[in-house]
């Protein structure tokens, strides 16, 4: 059902990101892969996609935090592949600050990334899904959309505001074949996460064992991280024919952790 699909997925040269575009691109989906890294390392994972999958795999450079380049990603999808069927808006950074000390660049570049780049981006694909009388948009959210964490102002008000945002997006083309989800991760081992063991660290006063343990397990009732793959198979899952009624939901993955 998937077979020769176009998916866009934004932040996907690591990680979550990386691990939907793998699982798509094993159904036979078309890819446009973004995100930054080693131009080396990318161009590779992109030839692989091909090689591996024999599906076209295209690599955007766009940054997420600016609205013209999102444009152009979008441009150069319907001039190569035709048009778009599938989004992710996966792109995502974090900061772990208290508020009192928390730089403004960093706030703007934590909404800008994980918030409003799946605005811009939906403006560009609602349209064109439309016209194509398909569409699955997939926002990857956070549990930090459905609850807090100390210090982490700028991330949780950024989740909280793309689920309100899918909600939204879903009711606007509810009528349209075009379905709009959430997906919500607890701790999914990914180097997002590696990055912010030791900065949690600092700004704690802890081991990076006790961040492991004492933090980011403290929440998870299963005490187990959640896989990329399992993200990625749920994914998969709400592109599929099952799925079609599904939208406006925020799917949780995170081992029991925002039902305590
Ligand atoms: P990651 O660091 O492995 O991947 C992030 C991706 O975003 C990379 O491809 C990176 O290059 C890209 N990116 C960063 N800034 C960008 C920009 N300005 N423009 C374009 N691309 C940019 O992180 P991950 O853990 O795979 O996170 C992916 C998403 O999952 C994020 O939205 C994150 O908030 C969310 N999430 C992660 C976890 C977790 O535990 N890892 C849990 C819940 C939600």
């Amino acid at each position: 059902m998937l077979k020769n699909k176009v998916a866009v997925i934004t932040g996907s040269t690591s990680g979550i990101g990386e691990g939907c575009a793998r699982a798509l691109a094993k159904e036979g989906c078309h890819l446009v892969i973004n995100g930054f890294g080693d131009a080396s390392e990318i161009e590779a994972l992109r030839a692989s996609f091909e090689a591996d999958y024999g599906i076209t795999c295209l690599y955007s450079p766009a940054d997420m935090t600016k609205p013209d380049e999102i444009a152009e990603m979008f441009e150069m999808t319907v001039r190569e592949l035709g048009g778009v069927d599938i989004l992710i808006n996966n792109a995502g950074i974090q900061y772990v600050s208290p508020i009192a000390e928390f730089p403004t660049e960093k706030w703007d570049a934590i909404i800008a990334i994980n918030l409003s780049s799946a605005f811009h981006t939906m403006h560009h694909a609602i349209p064109i899904m439309t016209k194509r009388g398909w569409g699955r948009i997939i926002n990857t959210a956070s549990a930090h959309a459905l609850v807090a964490s100390p210090n982490k102002s700028a991330y949780v008000a950024a989740k909280h505001g793309i689920a309100g945002l899918t909600k939204t997006a879903a009711l606007e083309v509810a009528r349209d074949n075009i379905t709009v989800n959430a997906i919500c991760p607890g701790y999914v081992w990914t180097p997002l996460v590696e990055k912010q063991i030791p900065d949690t660290a600092r700004t704690r006063g802890m081991t990076e064992e006790e961040v492991i343990n004492d933090v980011m397990l403290a929440s998870a009732a299963t005490k187990k991280f959640t896989s990329i793959e399992q993200v990625a198979a749920l994914a998969l899952f709400l592109c599929g024919e099952a799925a079609e009624n599904i939208t406006g939901s925020l799917q949780v993955i995170d081992g029991g952790w925002t039902a305590q």
